[in-house]
């Protein structure tokens, strides 16, 4: 057997692989483009796309594609083979240095908002050498940037890769004014956790609505949920255990850092955590983890649901970013130190994250929104649809000495002043760490759990970097040029500190009474999608993006529009499925139940019994049987009025504002219908049997 040192990365054109196969000019190139950005000139591009060719044919490989993350949020690839055919009837085996730099994907079938005409189909797409290339499933796969002919991104990458540029620039300013001019790049890094359930495929197979949107439109809660919290770390079943095991390897060999597995909170709930890496590479690698997890349960037919609420009334999943901004000489500049000059550092960098986060709550509560997110968020064991940060009692402490010019805590005499005074230490695993805060300091980063579980990580992170970018530019044009910096620095961090203190709750974020609390501060609430996309193109986030480059005005409007497009044409996916099983399936079933019931009533009585069991039952489903067939052709008319209308905006809020609430309706009165009908009649698996049926 082959141990997990042999066989890790195996699958990939890593550093070491480029190192021992390329000749030295061209490795030396392609470290140049790695580190700092530099072009590849055609012929280098040549030489390595031949030794890369070389490499993957080693491997098996056949085909090569280039592999990019559209707005579609899933990541495309399309399949050329290296064969060329020859004079003599053979083939042999090409690629070329034109092939691996650059592509042209037909792009009028992936969403772009508006921005690329369908006349003008093409799109292109651009290698990114900083994150490698590998094999999955015999072919190639070349990650890649994707845009259009006029060089508009059409993708989540590019703008991920100006945020880390942006961020870059701006913390250098910042490293110079503390006299760090050993540092030359500073990354972003991330490590995202990722949940999922597990489910029997048989059982998957049989429910429409698991099968068209991933996530079941009805359904009653079983006797047995997660309250007896016997699942969280508990035995993991041999059967799940099996496709980790499998999952694990898969992930290896493609040089994914995946780490701890374990059972999470819900039945059928599992979580996966790889070790964290720079900031682009975390996304790519969460992108290929989703897919393959899918492709690997498959295998043991099982489904790995990635949903964010698959089931009401359970726990959803989410994806926990915890992000860390680092130096290239190995300093990560969210880690509070040693020295009064560093900690001085800390504290700055921890104001930048604060003042960010307040500022721009709204783009980083639409960077998670999704029509899925939307049922999480708020709900059963995850963080309100409200942005607020966790810093812990020891930090609040020291920031409000700071605010309060007063001595930090009671042994002190002196007043801590910045950069002169060592931080008292804080012990990083704090007991009091909280789990209901959606953005909250663990120590040494900063843990953003609103993620949604199904959706690419890129663009929270796109809109993390971007507004801490942004408040570090402002910082630096404040203290480049201070006369005393020590006092220039303190008054600049207790005066961001007391301008963004708001965001700063270290309570229980699931209770409601933090909803009216966040209210009165001034905080932002939007519960759904259509709520806080209204204030993507406020002026103070296009100016943030377009200062930055990080998105164009045109680039903003066709993501604008773009999320309302696939917010309506999801729901729209989900509403015309719950019409179909309530008429096809549900009703039918409840239907032929209940004249079993009738007959059995006449066939009791005529024999002298009393039949109260199948009276009581009869009469109680015909009002709910009505009730539903109410609440449908209620639902059918607002599907009728939604199709009427083409502007998405208006329909997104028609489909927030009515459908919802419909379809709400229409699924209570059918679970009430699914406790009353015999279980022999119910067409589809339960939520007990979808929950707890992978045994
Ligand atoms: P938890 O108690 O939440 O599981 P861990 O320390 O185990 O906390 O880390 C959880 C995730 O955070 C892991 O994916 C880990 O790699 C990641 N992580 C740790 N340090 C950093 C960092 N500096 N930047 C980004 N992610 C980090
Ligand atoms: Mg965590």
């Amino acid at each position: 057997m082959r141990t997990v040192e042999e066989y890790f990365g195996e699958n990939v054109f890593n550093e070491s692989v480029m190192k021992s196969r390329l000749p030295k000019e061209a490795y030396k190139a392609v470290k140049e483009a790695i580190d700092h950005g530099k072009r590849l000139t055609p012929e280098v591009a040549g030489v390595i796309a031949n030794e890369m060719k070389q490499w993957a044919i080693e491997k098996g490989a056949t085909h090569y594609t280039h592999w990019f993350q559209p707005l579609t949020g899933i990541t495309a690839e399309k399949h050329d083979s290296f064969i060329a055919p020859q004079d003599d009837g053979k083939v042999i085996m090409h690629f070329s240095g034109k092939e691996l730099i650059q592509g042209e994907p037909d792009a009028s079938s992936f969403p772009s908002g508006g921005i690329r005409a369908t006349f003008e189909a093409r799109g292109y797409t651009a290698w990114d050498p900083t994150s490698f290339a590998f094999i999955k499933d015999g072919v190639l796969c070349i990650p890649t940037a994707f845009c259009s002919y006029n060089g508009e991104a059409l993708d989540k990458k590019t703008p991920l890769l100006r945020s880390m540029e942006a961020i870059n620039k701006q913390a250098l300013r910042i490293m110079k004014i503390f006299g760090k001019d050993d540092v030359t790049s500073i990354r972003t890094t991330v490590g995202p956790e990722q949940e999922y359930f597990l489910i029997d495929k048989k059982m998957y197979d049989q429910r429409k609505d698991l099968i068209y949107t991933g996530r079941t439109l009805f359904g009653a809660l079983p006797p047995k949920g997660q309250q007896m919290e016997d699942h969280y770390f508990g035995v993991i079943k041999p059967r799940v255990q099996a496709f980790m095991k499998d999952l694990n390897e898969e992930l290896w060999k493609l040089g994914i850092l995946a780490t701890t597995e374990h059972n999470e909170v819900a039945p059928a709930q599992h979580e996966l955590a790889p070790i964290f890496t720079t900031t682009n590479i975390a996304a790519d690698h969460n992108q290929l983890t989703m897919e393959i997890m899918q492709k690997v349960a498959r295998k043991h037919d099982l489904i790995c649901l990635l949903h964010e609420k698959p089931f009401e009334g359970v726990n959803g999943s989410g994806k926990h970013n915890n992000w860390s901004i680092s130096t290239d000489t190995g300093i990560n500049l969210l880690d509070p130190g040693e020295t009064p000059r560093d900690n001085a550092s800390f504290l700055l960098f921890l104001t930048a994250v604060i003042s960010a986060v307040d500022t721009y709550q709204d783009l980083l509560r639409l960077s998670v929104a999704s029509a899925g997110n939307d049922h999480r968020l708020g709900a059963n064991e995850a963080p309100p649809a409200i942005i607020s940060i966790f810093l812990g009692s020891e930090l609040t402490e020291i920031l409000d000495s700071i605010v309060e010019d007063r001595p930090y805590g009671s042994k002190e005499k002196e007043i801590m002043k910045i950069g002169v005074h060592v931080l008292p230490r804080f012990p990083k695993d704090t007991t009091d760490r909280n789990r209901t805060s959606p953005f909250a300091f663990t120590g040494n980063k900063f843990e953003f759990r609103m993620l949604g579980s199904a959706a690419s990580i890129a663009l929270a992170n796109t809109v993390l970097n971007a507004a801490v970018a942004e408040v570090l530019s402002q910082f630096a044009d404040k203290l480049e040029g201070a006369g005393d910096f020590e006092t220039a620095l303190h008054d600049l961090i207790k005066g961001e500190i007391i301008a963004h203190k708001r965001v700063l709750f270290n309570g229980n974020g699931y209770d409601d009474s933090w909803v009216a609390e966040a209210e009165k501060r001034g905080l932002s609430n939007y519960k759904t999608l259509p709520d806080a996309v209204k204030h993507y193109l406020d002026p103070k986030n296009v100016e943030l993006f377009t200062k930055h480059k990080v998105y164009s005005e045109v680039e903003m409007k066709s993501r604008h529009e773009i999320f309302l497009e696939k917010y309506c044409k999801l729901l729209n996916i989900e509403y015309q499925t719950m019409s179909v099983m309530a008429k096809q399936d549900i009703l039918p079933a409840v239907s032929a139940y209940a004249s079993e019931l009738a007959s059995d009533i006449a066939a009791i009585e005529s024999a002298g019994g009393s039949a109260d069991f199948e009276k009581e039952t009869f009469a109680e489903i015909s009002a709910d049987m009505n009730a539903a067939n109410k609440s449908l052709k209620a639902l059918n008319k607002l599907i009728a009025d939604c199709d009427a209308i083409d502007d998405y905006e208006v329909l997104a809020d028609k489909i927030k504002d009515e459908m919802i609430p419909a379809m709400d309706a229409l699924r209570a009165n059918c679970d009430k219908l699914e406790l009353e009908t015999s279980a022999e009649y119910w067409p589809f698996p339960t939520y007990g049997e979808l929950l707890f049926g992978v045994r």
